[in-house]
């Protein structure tokens, strides 16, 4: 008989068959409870990644919203520049004028410049005839 089928003979006499299923039940039962508490640990991970984010969302909107006070107080007074200034609506002096392009939004600043493009090229033809 090999030394190997000896062993196997010797094993399977000292636990028996009823020892063996135990065994493999209570090592399942450990594999289990590792897989619950690791995803535990993951969960509790997972959640305090969650807080640091709305910790981070929450100061990006205080931030953002002091930059939108911030910016509607200089356009307020920007417009009362405007408001005091000596010239008049449709008459804007160059200043104002200046002063309300950069109030206007992007689209409209870009269509006042195709306007002043196009008053331009006007005046370049008029100048040629
Ligand atoms: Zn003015």
């Amino acid at each position: 008989m090999s030394k190997i089928a000896k062993f196997r003979i010797y094993q399977s006499a000292k636990t028996p068959k009823k020892q063996q299923w135990e065994d493999s039940l209570r090592g399942k039962l450990e594999v289990k409870h590792q897989i619950r508490t690791d995803t535990i640990n993951d969960l509790e991970n997972f959640s305090q990644d969650l807080q640091h984010i709305s910790l981070v969302v929450e100061s990006i909107q205080n931030n953002y919203q002091v930059l939108l006070t911030e910016n509607s107080r200089l356009k307020s007074t920007l417009l009362e520049l405007v408001d005091d200034c000596y010239c008049w609506k449709g008459n804007r002096c160059e200043k104002c004028q200046k002063i309300l392009k950069s109030l206007a939004p992007e689209t409209t600043r870009k269509k006042l410049n195709t306007a002043q493009e196009y008053e331009e090229i006007l005046k370049q033809l008029r100048k040629l005839g």
